[in-house]
């Protein structure tokens, strides 16, 4: 099958580390459009052997947050960019439209060459992530347009539904990985450690852009709550405009005199080293999650996860069975929760290991990829 898979930047973030474990078994007959060069992904796609392009010359304008106004304008900005991709979609029996922007793109050019899209939908539809006006594009562009529209979760699909999606056209496939790749590192715990300076610490991991949403802040706080020796390690860093969050960080670090408690590492490509460095795993997001690729690697990398209870991440994990939930946005009861793994190592260690085997089967790659793969044959038949 010939796909055509569409992607607005070129950001990692984990719709297109998704993309990337997607579009892999059609390497031989796909092509990545991306609207923009503005991060590793290219590169990334082209280490794994898939064909990539970059479609676009300038960057999209609109943004998540934009008017009715700005989007149309940036109508009239998209057009040649939709007639370039419905001219390449004629070599293609699909459309796969992986982002938000894609999507409008994706969907006008469907409607021009007749080819049929699917939307992938790694995103919560809800005016916690969008403005109004965006919600109704997609939903409008996708009831109309698309289809399938596969949801990362049952909350992204409640939430696509809940904006006025039609329920017929939704399946929710979860993300896949390759439990091999996070269960070969086992050595590198003490060795990451000296690397960071930071043996005989607890570590709680947090790996995320630095975003509010992601609620980095919540984390900080709970270290009140914690004993002296626990230190958090923030991993990843602003991808989308996000520099006065970042401030923002460093200044409640320093009023709340953590600096020797709190490291910033930055983006990372070794985050499975770094997990598997990590006594826990945090998961912090103060509005719903729409899925959590976090929670799942360090299910994967056998870490305890503490997940906030909130969208996708509540079909993730299980409290006392796979791992902890808290109220999102309760830096108490986070810390109540990092003390507690840190004082009873032993039951959290049963904990990570059942969230192990259980991820491991549940999130398998072949598993996933052979659920997309039905549903693209559906689609084109
Ligand atoms: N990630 C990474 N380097 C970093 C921080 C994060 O590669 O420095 C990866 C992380 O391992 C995960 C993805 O980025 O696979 C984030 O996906 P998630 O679903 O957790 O959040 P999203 O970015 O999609 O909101």
């Amino acid at each position: 099958m010939k796909v055509l898979f569409l992607n607005h930047c070129g950001k990692l973030g984990g719709a297109e580390l998704c993309l990337i474990n997607t579009a892999k078994p059609y390497r031989d007959s796909c092509l990545v459009g991306l609207f923009a060069d503005d991060g590793p992904l290219y590169h990334w796609l082209e280490q794994q052997h898939i064909p990539v392009q970059v479609l676009a010359t300038q960057p999209i304008g609109v943004r998540k947050e934009s008017s009715l106004l700005q989007g149309l304008a940036s109508l009239g900005q998209l057009s040649p960019l939709i007639a370039k991709v419905a001219l390449l979609s004629h070599e293609y029996d699909l459309i796969f439209a992986n982002t938000h922007k894609a999507l409008v793109v994706g969907a006008l050019a469907s409607l021009f060459s007749r080819r049929p899209l699917v939307y992938c939908l790694h995103d919560i539809l809800s005016e916690d992530h969008f403005s109004r006006t965006n919600c109704r594009i997609a939903v409008t562009l996708a009831n109309h347009f698309a289809s399938r529209v596969i949801t990362n979760s049952k909350a992204t699909q409640a939430a696509f539904v809940q904006a006025g999606g039609r329920p017929d056209l939704t399946d929710v496939v979860y993300n896949g990985f390759e439990p091999e790749i996070y269960q070969s590192h086992k050595v590198e715990y003490r060795h990451m450690r000296q690397q960071l300076g930071l043996e005989g610490r607890f570590l709680v991991g947090h790996f995320s852009r630095l975003s509010t949403w992601k609620g980095q802040h919540i984390l900080i706080e709970a270290l009140r709550y914690c004993p002296e020796d626990v230190v958090a390690l923030l991993v990843g860093d602003a991808l989308f405009d996000e520099q006065d969050y970042v401030q923002q960080l460093h200044e409640q670090v320093s009023v709340l005199g953590l600096k020797e408690r709190v490291r910033f590492l930055g983006f990372r490509s070794d985050v499975v080293s770094l997990m598997v460095a990590c006594d826990l795993v945090a998961h912090t997001s103060i509005a719903p999650e729409p899925f959590g690729r976090v929670i799942v690697e360090a299910m994967l990398c056998g870490r305890p996860v503490v997940a906030a209870q909130a969208g996708g991440a509540v079909e993730l994990v299980e409290t006392d069975r796979t791992g902890w939930l808290v109220p999102p946005g309760d830096p108490q009861r986070l810390g109540e929760v990092i003390s507690a793994c840190h004082n009873q190592p032993e039951y959290t260690a049963t904990i990570a290991y059942q969230a192990q085997i259980q991820a491991s089967q549940r999130f398998h790659l072949s598993v996933i990829n052979q659920q997309i793969a039905q549903l693209l044959c559906r689609t084109i038949a």
